[in-house]
């Protein structure tokens, strides 16, 4: 079983890596994001609480994303392994996700950081919806939703954008991104597990790289 952390500021491309390897190689994606939009849409007190943190683009707070972590693990299942996807964001919250990953016997294998620059970064976010089904990933430049209205992968006619990709929330994730998530660099570099791939690459490329380096057939960088 291989766990992995896909590292990244918003727009780089990690949800898309994480479901496509959910597909094709039954790992677990564990998104924070989703599971607090998801707490927000179900009207849950914590949603409640979480909600215009979210939208003004801040990080909530550590406590709350690793009680959510800590549930899922917790909650087992994932023999094809972890995609930590939008998780650790800060340094506390690597520590815990290691202490706890410890608990339960197993480690951390592979980080992987997706660069990219701030400029496609921009471009990305402010273009992409997904499906309301089955949460397939489009954009309004790069791959639009079909003529016809439906979902490619499930065949749905909704679908949605997220209320936090706008200008002044992406300004706001940025900078908390290279403040507080990006000396997660620095932190993975030293345990030796962290390793790069270039995240403006097509997303076949992009898939192609991170399964070099899950199945160990990937060069040194
Ligand atoms: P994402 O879908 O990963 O871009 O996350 C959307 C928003 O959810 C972020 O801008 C934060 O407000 C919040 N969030 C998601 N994951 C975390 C995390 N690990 N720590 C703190 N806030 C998070």
């Amino acid at each position: 079983m291989t766990n992995l952390i896909l590292l990244g500021p918003p727009g780089a491309g990690k949800g898309t890596q994480a479901r496509l390897l959910v597909e094709s190689r039954g790992m677990v994606q564990l998104s924070t994001g989703d599971m607090l939009r998801d707490a927000r849409s179900s009207g849950t007190e914590m949603g409640r609480r979480v909600a215009e943190v979210m939208d003004q683009g801040h990080l909530v707070t550590d406590e709350i994303v690793i009680g959510l972590i800590r549930e899922r693990l917790n909650a087992g299942g994932a023999g094809g392994g972890y995609i930590f996807d939008g998780f650790p964001r800060t340094l506390p919250q690597a520590d815990a996700l290691g202490a706890l990953m410890g608990e339960l016997g197993q480690r951390i294998d592979h980080v992987i950081a997706m660069q990219v620059d701030d400029e496609a970064l921009v471009d990305r976010v402010s273009g992409r919806s997904t499906c309301g089904t089955c949460g397939e990933v489009y954009h309004d430049r790069t791959r639009p939703i079909p003529g016809d209205g439906r979902c490619v992968t499930c065949g749905g006619t909704t679908f949605k954008r997220r209320g936090d990709d706008n200008a002044d929330s992406l300004r706001v994730r940025l900078l908390a991104y290279y403040k507080q998530t990006s000396p997660l660099v620095g932190y993975y570099h030293a345990k030796g597990l962290l390793r790069g791939v270039d995240g403006l690459a097509d997303i076949a490329d992009v898939s192609a790289a991170i399964a070099a380096i899950l199945d160990g057939t990937a060069g040194p960088g």
